[in-house]
């Protein structure tokens, strides 16, 4: 509200728009939660560092924001479009387990996950399972002028709205041959909202329905929770890159029938870009993929991946490598480091700069610029011209915005500590503290052999080391 007109680039009409929300200063906003079927890999997360981020300038910049992201515990099938087995079901069955028992598990661990980003709870994470009466009388609402039955299911007819697909405008034979055939659709992108249970299926979720014992069809949900939490339109629209082709046309198809208007729902709809491999797209069902816990336990602080993430802008495609996450984990610790200083010698409270502030204000209305946001804290960390005191006001005022945790985050938690090492740190700091006392008694012999003892161990002494890391674990 106050400060630089915040601008936001709109999927719809791919350019970038002036904010204007519908009812100021409250703001809505909705993201596409993970479906629940196993644990998110850091491409799904990075989708969240970007929610959050807008949901900080938001609020930063004075508005009043309720933000739901869902969780997708149903109908979410393997492929975006009409074909293979429900993501869920699929993976209770291999599992050998309850399907209820699964979903909480991973949802639990999501939230996790979100924790450790520093990714701020949002107002609320309501689950599909428990909207499916409000998705049938959704459903039920449009069935006659806009759907079909198929022995599968009720079936979306994507023709009786205006403009199907100008989100994703993929009318390129690219973009359609990705839909898979279902015997029986008007139109290939035609969209199951109802799921009808073939007599052989045999489903651990399932509900009674017009249409059969069966599932709410995966992009209902988000009309029908989005609706409920935000109202027929609200402000903005969120998700990964790939909603923009499948998942969110058909979500603003059921709203435009819904409300009998060519409104899609949503002011905005903005996508995050793909976090890559070298090797291409990092995706969840593919089987192999990493998770954040696989960074910690390699020795990487989450909070080193947020600035990693922080440092692209969230339209560009963003690569994952061992080396780029270490490189940002260096990153955190110099500011840590020179922050650690500035602490030790404030001693009131400071004022935040203002044109700091200020500059702060346009990277990040500058359509959510991190990438442009963070070497300005570097050069506010190490402002001469300013006080240790004042210059702590500043970066706190950044760290609203940005979340890496500055007021408590220290050197030591963004050591490498890799999970498979040998030994533990208490020991490490025990031996250090001895080899120390060695040194300062001029006992270089012991000194050696305690570092000798330590290298054997996997852990290579820093002496001098400039970012103060002391030692690190090498595997
Ligand atoms: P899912 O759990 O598959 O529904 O995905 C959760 C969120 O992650 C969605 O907003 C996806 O669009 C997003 N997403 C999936 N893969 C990636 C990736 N490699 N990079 C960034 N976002 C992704
Ligand atoms: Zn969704």
């Amino acid at each position: 509200m106050h400060g630089h007109p915040l601008s936001l680039y709109n999927s719809l009409s791919r350019r970038l728009e002036t904010f204007q929300p519908l009812a100021p200063p409250h703001v809505g906003v909705y993201s596409c939660g993970p479906t629940v079927y196993n644990y998110a890999h850091v491409g799904n997360l990075r989708a969240y560092v970007f929610t959050d981020t807008l949901a900080r300038v938001l609020t930063w910049k004075g508005y009043d924001l309720t933000h739901i992201i869902n969780i997708t515990d149903v109908g979410h099938l393997t492929s975006d479009a009409d074909a293979g087995d429900d993501k869920m079901e699929a993976a209770a069955r291999a599992a050998g387990r309850d399907i209820w028992a699964i979903a909480k598990h991973y949802t639990d661990a999501f939230k996790q996950n979100l924790t450790d980003l520093n990714i701020r709870t949002p107002s609320r994470f309501p689950l599909a399972t428990d909207h499916v009466p409000g998705m049938i009388a959704f459903a039920e609402s449009i069935a006659e002028k806009h759907c079909y039955r198929l022995d599968s299911g009720l079936y979306f007819d994507v023709s009786t709205v205006p403009d199907y697909g100008r989100l994703a405008r993929a009318k390129d034979d690219a973009g359609e041959s990705r839909i898979d055939p279902v015997d029986g659709k008007r139109n290939p992108q035609d969209f199951a909202i109802w799921r009808t249970s073939a007599a052989d299926e045999n489903r651990q979720m399932e509900w009674d329905s017009p249409w059969g014992r069966g599932a709410p069809g995966w992009h209902l949900e988000c009309s029908v929770m989005s609706k409920q939490y935000l109202g027929a339109h609200f402000d903005i629209h969120t998700g990964g890159i790939d909603h923009r082709e499948i998942h969110h046309p058909n979500e603003i198809a059921q709203n435009q029938a819904h409300s009998c208007s060519a409104d899609t729902g949503a002011t905005l709809w903005m996508h995050n870009n793909f976090l890559v491999e070298r090797a291409g797209k990092m995706s969840k069902s593919s089987g192999e993929f990493l998770t954040l816990q696989a960074l910690v336990d390699r020795g990487f602080h989450p909070l080193s991946y947020r600035i990693l993430c922080l440092q692209a802008h969230y339209r560009s495609e963003l690569e994952f490598s061992w080396e780029n996450l270490a490189a940002a984990q260096v990153r955190l610790k110099r500011m840590v480091q020179s922050i650690e200083g500035l602490r030790a010698r404030g001693d009131s409270d400071g004022v935040i700069p203002s044109g700091y502030h200020d500059q702060l204000d346009a990277a990040v209305s500058d359509d959510l610029n991190t990438a442009k946001a963070l070497p300005l804290l570097d050069t506010l960390v190490a402002e001469k011209k300013l006080s240790p005191d004042d210059r702590l006001a500043g970066i706190a005022d950044f760290d609203t915005v940005l979340g890496l945790n500055l007021a408590t985050l220290t050197r030591a938690d963004l050591r490498t500590r890799p999970a498979a090492a040998t030994t533990d740190e208490a020991t490490i700091e025990a031996r250090l503290t001895a080899r120390k006392e060695a040194r300062a008694a001029k006992d270089f012999a012991a000194s050696d052999a305690i570092r000798d003892e330590l290298l054997a161990a996997g852990v290579e002494v820093m002496d001098g080391d400039p970012l103060g890391w002391d030692w690190r674990v090498n595997v």
